[in-house]
């Protein structure tokens, strides 16, 4: 597989180099040289596979030989090994449920790949690989979830003390084996300022094999197209034209969804819905990019003033303003109107979505009085017992949690307490990473 910087398309690097780098040196993202189609007679016959088949049949395609397919299948098997069921709501709208995975949310379906792939090409390195993230919630949980029991592989999670929920920091903290917590006192950007220095000291990096797992690595996008073909198969026997909504922060969940179409399935449209951060509504709308700082939603995975995959989306459409209108419509929704819908789908429908679905259902809503013979899946991006307080509260009753979430609760929290001083993670780091 070949990738490019969408910087300097002369810059080439093969799927192993864009995994580990994550970022071309130029600051910009790699993007696949070749976007294969897949044959017509897979698409019509999507339903004779499995979600699994599916997904190692577009990753062979993507990765083009890279991984052989015999270890690519198990490595695909690895990554996805829970479903992405439809709920059909109404005569024209599906949820497609993509929170069945280990952190209950489609951040899931990126970490367990990257995890697969990065473990597979080092494995050959006789050199252990020490993972640093920066979270301020929701990516930790899903990374460390992801690269759980890697072999090769360490986790060092870095998180602000005070500032995550509780649900989050027992994700990240009662994992335990390869994955290591520390509880920062300070911000999110001071984890962020730690590890960016940690990357920039030479002398640590001769002693300590380092790699990231950035939410822009090409690693997270390829999972994200699998379940747009899973979607895809479910509905088909019913002959209308799809339609995907995608709730949307840093655009990546859309731009595997502008992938998959290109590989030849067949979506009639996107959707993109946000919240009061809409810098790419606006675009849409005006033709102008214009980012800016991120305001603070009920729906806060998505509040992102300046989202990173629009330089890829742009580069997929060649910057052209009036194709990218032909393929997207946007819309953005206050919290208020989050909330109302949140109660209208569960009074109607008996269906808990969580904000971000919400959000999502909204923008189809909107979308659905122009083209009412179109067919809606609406992506839900989180389980709603991520976010209990608030789910609760809107609704007014206490929700049912997932096993998985209670058994969470019972678990000891383990972290290790580091100021923001870099000297202290360095020596935190030389002492417990071997
Ligand atoms: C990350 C996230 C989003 C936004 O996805 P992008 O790919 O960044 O657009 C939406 N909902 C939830 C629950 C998320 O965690």
């Amino acid at each position: 597989m070949q990738l490019y910087s969408t910087k300097n398309p002369k810059h080439i690097v093969n799927f192993q180099q864009a995994l580990f780098e994550g970022l071309p040196p130029d600051n910009g993202l790699y993007m696949p040289s070749v976007i294969p189609l897949l044959s017509s007679l897979f698409i019509q016959n999507l339903n004779k596979y499995s979600f699994q088949d599916i997904a190692f049949t577009v990753a062979q395609a993507m990765l083009n030989g890279e991984i052989p397919d015999y270890e690519l299948h198990t490595l695909v098997k690895n990554a996805i090994n829970f479903q992405a069921p439809v709920h059909k709501l109404d005569e024209h709208t599906e949820i497609l449920e993509l929170f069945h995975g280990p952190s209950l949310a489609f951040k899931d379906f990126g970490a367990r790949f990257m995890a697969q792939t990065m473990g597979y090409f080092n494995q050959k390195s006789d050199q252990d690989l020490t993972i640093l993230v920066a979270t301020s919630g929701d990516t930790g949980g899903a990374v460390a979830a992801g690269f759980y029991q890697t072999p090769g592989i360490r986790v060092v999670i870095l998180y602000p003390s005070g500032k995550v929920s509780e649900l989050q920091e027992k994700q990240l903290t009662t994992l335990g084996h390869n994955i290591s917590a520390l509880e920062v006192q300070g911000t999110f950007d001071d984890c962020q300022a730690l590890v960016k220095q940690a990357f920039l000291d030479t002398k640590l990096r001769s002693k300590i094999n380092l790699s990231s797992a950035n939410s822009i690595n090409i690693a997270r996008l390829i999972p994200q197209m699998f379940y747009y073909f899973e979607a895809y198969k479910q509905v088909q026997h019913i002959g209308k034209d799809v339609v995907f909504i995608v709730p949307s922060g840093n655009f990546g969940n859309l731009t595997a969804g502008l992938m998959a179409k290109k590989m030849g399935l067949p979506i009639a449209h996107f959707v993109a819905a946000t919240n009061a951060n809409d810098v790419v509504p606006e675009y849409l709308q005006t033709g102008t990019f214009k980012p800016r700082a991120s305001k603070a939603t009920l729906s806060n995975a998505m509040d992102v003033g300046n989202p990173s995959n629009f330089a890829r989306m742009m580069d997929l459409y060649g910057s052209t303003w009036n194709i990218i209108k032909e393929n997207i419509d946007g819309f953005r929704f206050s919290d208020a109107e989050t909330r109302a819908a949140m109660r209208e789908v569960y009074s109607r429908h008996r269906y808990i979505l969580d904000p971000h679905g919400a959000v999502g259902y909204l923008a189809w809503r909107t979308y659905q009085k122009a083209h009412p013979e179109h067919y809606g899946i609406i992506l839900e991006t989180a389980h709603p017992a991520k976010f209990l307080d608030s789910v609760n509260s809107i609704l007014g009753m206490e929700i049912e949690i997932p096993d998985t979430l209670n058994q969470l609760y019972s678990k000891e929290k383990a972290a290790t307490l580091i100021s923001k001083d870099y000297n202290g993670f360095k020596d935190w780091l030389h002492l417990n990473i071997k």
